[in-house]
């Protein structure tokens, strides 16, 4: 039986060294604002049972990981059809880098950097017609794969993204004008950036992620979101392109799909085991929880989980 408590706890102390190393986001004014010191870690089980050390009630921006729910709601719509406008390479570059996409047309590396996260919000914006119920659709989705009601977003996170946003309207106008992008740029933007400002928790991450580690079905309530291959395609895509540039280091050190956001937050999957989700606002040089980062790697190692 494993002492999943004692492992966390274990976690807890071991990265108290580190908590103060790394920089909060500050390119969004409304993110700087946050206590750089937290630290939240959770897991939860098949069976419902869930695990937590630090402040894992503590609700914080889930920035980037939001881009594995829109990419799982765009999936379900579009199949397939969606590479078309994404890809699913890693990119080798920062999250929000300009220069590939104008050797390669206007079509982003994969959905998880911000080129690719904004094009797979317009697809859902054509689907959805406006921003709000766009943005319904998205909200709705993490409410249901939560089993909570009650999340939300964060509009002064938002508004100040939106005001500050220059690197990203810069993304979905080069897309534009390489026809990648369908729907109104701003209103592309302001979807993009409401989904990103959704928050929550490390308990509420880590029992949103769950079908992604039971081949798309929520093994509590047995709700099927999307089909087994989907689930392993969003896998794969994760380990592959889900922490940017650091995507390598990631499946080096921890050795599982992840995606993490720069509100300091970062999701992990077990596959057929459980999910994970870590929470601290201080990042590295990638753009990724350093602490947090570390704090998975001590998971696997000292857990023995890892897909390797
Ligand atoms: N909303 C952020 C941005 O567009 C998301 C980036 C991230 O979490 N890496 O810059």
């Amino acid at each position: 039986m494993i002492q999943y408590q004692e492992i966390l706890n274990d976690i807890y102390n071991e990265i108290q060294p580190f908590i103060n190393e790394g920089k909060v986001a500050n390119y969004i004014p409304a993110l700087a604002k946050v206590d750089p010191d937290q630290f939240a870690m959770s897991l939860t089980l098949f069976d419902g049972r869930s695990f937590h050390v630090g402040c894992s009630d503590n609700k914080f921006s889930i920035q980037s990981i939001s881009k594995v729910f829109t990419f799982t709601r765009a999936l379900d719509i579009y199949s397939t059809e969606l590479y078309n406008k994404v890809g699913k390479e890693p990119s080798g570059d920062p999250f929000n880098s300009l220069i590939q996409l104008e050797h390669e047309y206007g079509i982003p590396r994969n959905p998880f950097i911000n080129a690719g996260a904004i094009v797979v919000t317009d697809a859902l914006l054509t689907k959805y017609k406006n921003i709000d119920n766009t943005f319904d659709n998205i909200l709705g989705f993490i409410r249901d794969i939560s089993d909570d009601q009650t999340i939300d977003f964060d509009k002064e996170v938002w508004f100040s993204e939106y005001k500050h946003g220059f690197r990203n309207a810069a993304l979905a106008n080069l897309m534009k004008s390489f026809n990648n992008i369908d729907n109104n740029v701003d209103d592309v933007l302001k979807t993009y950036f409401k989904h990103c400002s959704i928050t929550m928790s490390t308990k509420e991450l880590s029992r949103a992620t769950l079908f992604l580690a039971n081949h798309g079905v929520d093994p509590i309530n047995q709700k099927q979101y999307i089909t087994p291959q989907q689930a392993k395609r969003i896998n794969a895509v994760m380990l592959t392109c889900g922490h940017y540039d650091a995507s390598g280091e990631f499946a080096f050190h921890v050795g599982l799909p992840g995606k993490s956001g720069v509100g300091g937050g970062i999701i992990a999957v077990v596959p057929k085991v459980m999910s994970l989700a870590v929470f601290s606002p201080r990042l590295n040089s990638w753009g990724n929880s350093l602490v947090g980062t570390k704090a998975l790697e001590l998971f696997t190692t000292k857990s023995g989980f890892s897909i390797f």
